[in-house]
């Protein structure tokens, strides 16, 4: 199985920012922590694993007509990109936005990894 990690954001991008006990947090900085940590798992498990160019912004690559320039994207069995998202304007977590999605493009289908991967993930609770 060839699988293709993209870490969300980067380049010109931070994602989100969030000051937690005076520490700032990029949404950037934590993608490529957890796109590291995820190729080296998944290796464990035999697959091979491809990572998007973390110096670049995926998204922007896409919209200059570029993303197929880093990755033949035919090539892959499954493409997973990482994002932190954040609710506008909930500075002080109020937790009224929080959770997780896993999606697929619209002129994709699901592969029915969506909902073990989602089931997995911590979304913390209060
Ligand atoms: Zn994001």
């Amino acid at each position: 199985m060839n699988i293709l990690l993209i870490a969300g954001h980067g380049a010109q991008d931070s994602g989100a920012v969030a000051k937690i006990d005076g520490v700032q947090y990029r949404e950037a900085d934590l993608t490529r922590e957890v796109v590291s940590n995820l190729k080296k798992a998944l290796e464990n498990y035999g697959v091979n694993v491809s990572v998007y160019p973390t110096s670049h912004d995926a998204y922007t690559d896409y919209k200059n007509n570029k993303l197929t320039s880093f990755a033949n994207f035919k090539s892959y069995n499954y493409v997973l990109e990482i994002h932190f998202n954040a609710g506008g304007s909930d500075l002080r977590g109020d937790g009224k936005i929080k959770g997780d999605e896993c999606f697929w493009p619209s002129r994709g289908a699901a592969t029915g990894l969506e909902t073990p991967i989602t089931s997995r993930l911590f979304t913390g609770s209060s």
